[in-house]
């Protein structure tokens, strides 16, 4: 069964708008493996999750934008010709339009209401699924919507998102995120190369399910450590020009190529290079392993990575660590790791269908004595691509 837009959406559109709506469904993502590597030009392994943004439409007769959503207050309206960040919500929507026209597109005013089920904020992607399902929205408007096929169309519609979001929201978010919600494809993971912007459909094996297991602790931190571990990465590439002159980002070195020159980064530079350069190496290693359906050892490789991600790279935290171990010991646990950018937010965890309440109700348990905290767990499949609901 195709999935079927929030009712809510449907009831609350009534008192929005006289049209009748046209509905577009945009998928949250989460990260199997390939953390903090595309900022420095690597590969990453997402899929796109069955919960989604949902965007009811309908054209206007003037060249107006006027956006609400059901998980925040206010209406947003802007005028086509005068499209500017408003700092508040809506600025992800006002900003995909923006970016659009600065690409040529000739938009046209519409109402936008806004359904999520994806949390706000859990690192599930909520605001490139806000900006990708809007913009696909006001090009559908016009009958310009990318089609499923269409790759010129759809990587045009990431970089908008992408663009909103540095220049209207103010978040330097990378590409892996929009990418995801354009190319993504049911029962499958994105591989992405970063640097060259190629990307393959992994298939996901038959029989499982993706458990996102949230600590529920956000950490005031995660933003300037964040920042701090990009300028560690640079210097990491600045030191290793001293032996390679053109080096321009950690992703052209292999581990062994790394270890022979590791000795000239300082530390702690030397051990975060030396997480994104083992982690692109598990990217590959990972999509091999799914493509044996090779349970143990995916399993060794994320927890490769989430050991690398805790030792090296410094951005778990007790949450995420007991939250890792709660899954390894609970029923139907096929392999997991922390995800996202650390300090806090979840981890993802393969298991096999058939055992997502025993699952979920081992790891609430373990959980809650380890940390004394409610875990808030979503079982959700490999979701597509933006598109029509
Ligand atoms: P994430 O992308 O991990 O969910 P972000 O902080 O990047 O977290 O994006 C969350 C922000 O995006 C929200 O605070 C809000 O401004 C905007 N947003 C996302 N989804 C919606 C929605 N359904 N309705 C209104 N605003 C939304
Ligand atoms: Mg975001």
């Amino acid at each position: 069964m195709s999935p079927q837009p929030p009712p809510a959406l449907l009831d609350a559109w009534r008192a929005f708008s006289a049209s009748p709506p046209l509905l577009y469904r945009a998928p949250g993502r989460v990260n199997l493996i390939g953390e903090h590597t595309d900022y420095n030009q690597g590969l990453v392994l997402p899929c796109a999750i069955s919960l989604a943004t949902w965007i009811a439409a309908a054209p206007r007769d003037d060249d107006t934008l006027r956006v609400a959503s059901l998980q925040m207050e206010g209406i947003v309206t802007a005028r086509l010709t005068g499209l500017a960040p408003q700092r508040s919500w809506g600025d992800g929507v006002l900003g995909v339009a923006a970016m659009l026209a600065r690409d040529g597109e000739r938009l046209r005013g519409a109402n936008l209401l806004i359904a999520s089920e994806i949390p706000l904020g859990a690192g599930l992607s909520s605001s490139a699924a806000l900006e990708v399902g809007a913009g696909f929205a006001l090009l559908a408007l016009t009958d310009r919507a990318p089609g499923p096929a269409d790759r010129a169309g759809r990587w045009r519609l990431a970089h908008a998102a992408q663009a909103a979001e540095h220049q209207f929201v103010g978040t330097r978010c990378g590409i892996m995120d929009p990418a995801c919600c354009v190319l993504a494809q049911a029962d499958h993971a994105l591989w992405l190369d970063c640097r060259s912007l190629d990307t393959q459909l992994v298939p996901l094996p038959a029989g499982i399910r993706l458990a996102l297991c949230d600590t529920g602790v956000r950490h005031a931190l995660a933003s300037s450590e964040y920042n701090r571990r990009r300028q560690e990465c640079e210097a990491a590439v600045a030191a290793l020009r001293a032996v390679r002159p053109a080096l321009t980002s950690l992703r052209e070195l292999t581990p062994s190529e790394f270890a022979e020159a590791a000795e000239r980064v300082p530390e702690p530079a030397r051990r975060r290079a030396r997480h994104v350069i083992s982690e692109n190496q598990r990217v590959e290693q990972a999509v091999a392993a799914l493509a044996a359906e090779d349970w143990p050892r995916l399993r060794a490789i994320l927890a490769a990575s989430h050991r690398s991600l805790r030792e090296d790279f410094e951005v778990s935290s007790p949450e995420l660590d007991a939250m890792v171990a709660a899954a390894e010991s609970a029923p139907g646990f096929l392999a997991g790791r922390m995800t996202g950018g650390g300090f806090g937010g979840a981890t993802v965890n393969f298991i096999r269908e058939g055992s997502e309440e025993a699952f979920a109700g081992g790891v609430s348990a373990a959980y809650r004595r380890a940390s004394g905290r409610e875990a808030a767990i979503r079982i959700v499949t490999a979701a597509d691509a933006v598109g029509p609901a």
